[in-house]
């Protein structure tokens, strides 16, 4: 539970901690130019405007933190936080990272985990009928002899790879599975069904370049695990996989 907090707890630690970064050089600089010989009307305009622009970020950025628990309901305004989420705080949480010498996916993990606690508030008291699972086409048995594309109704059950527990799961709670063997066909699955909500399992690297993608859709993020190295036979914890999903359907 510890681990889990901290994982999540990064990434909003991050940004907030660089847009105070950011709001220490901006008064900084305004009051040194203040103190130092006034401001001249452009020294007025540009502060003025960094200072329109620095309000922004910081109650958007609370608009967010708040949404980890409250449903934003106007769909504009959940569209623009999504799109400041994706856009400028990652990269404001990724330069911060770097900084401190962080892994590369030390900082998506927490980001994913982030967005997952927003698209869960944002299904409090919400039903969908239209799910879709989108699995990674590592998660496969390399020796399978069936060959699993899109669907993984074709899938015998055999028990060598987790694809037959996933099966288990559609089954169960009648959503679509499919296997999308790289963004493009990821992209094209989601055009075609147009889900209600996405529950994804990938990698660090694709998730998050996915989850950034779709933006326009809710997407739950569940890391597989990668016991053989990348990007073969890989894992997944298909509890996370049902959890999401219950919370969903
Ligand atoms: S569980 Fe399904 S996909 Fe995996 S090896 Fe067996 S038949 Fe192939």
């Amino acid at each position: 539970m510890r681990k889990h907090y901290l994982a999540v707890i990064k990434f909003p630690m991050y940004v907030s901690l660089s847009l105070i970064i950011l709001l220490a050089i901006f008064f900084g600089m305004a009051l040194g130019n203040y103190h130092r010989l006034g401001l001249s009307p452009m020294e007025t305009i540009v502060f003025t405007l960094l200072f329109i622009v620095l309000t922004v970020l910081i109650s958007s950025w609370i608009l967010i933190l708040m949404s980890t628990h409250q449903k934003i309901k106007p769909k504009g305004l959940r569209l623009y936080c999504t799109w400041m989420l994706f856009n400028v705080y990652f990269y404001l949480a990724k330069w911060l990272s770097k900084v401190f010498l962080q892994q590369k996916t030390t900082i998506m993990e927490s980001f994913l985990n982030f967005n997952n606690e927003i698209v869960l508030s944002n299904f409090q008291d919400m039903h969908s009928k239209n799910i879709l699972l989108l699995l990674p086409h590592c998660l496969q048995k390399s020796e399978c002899k069936i060959r699993i594309t899109n669907d993984i109704i074709e899938c015998k059950e055999c028990g060598a790879c987790d694809v037959a527990k996933v099966k288990g799961i559609m089954n169960k709670y009648n959503v679509h599975a499919a296997v999308a063997s790289g963004g493009s066909l990821a992209r094209k699955l989601i055009l075609d069904s147009k889900p209600d909500v996405i529950v994804a399992v990938a990698c660090h690297r694709d998730l998050t370049e996915g989850v950034r993608d779709s933006w326009r859709y809710p997407v739950y993020a569940v890391l597989n695990e990668r016991p053989n190295g990348p990007c073969f036979e890989t894992t997944v914890s298909t509890s996370t996989i049902e959890f999401a999903i219950k919370k969903f359907v």
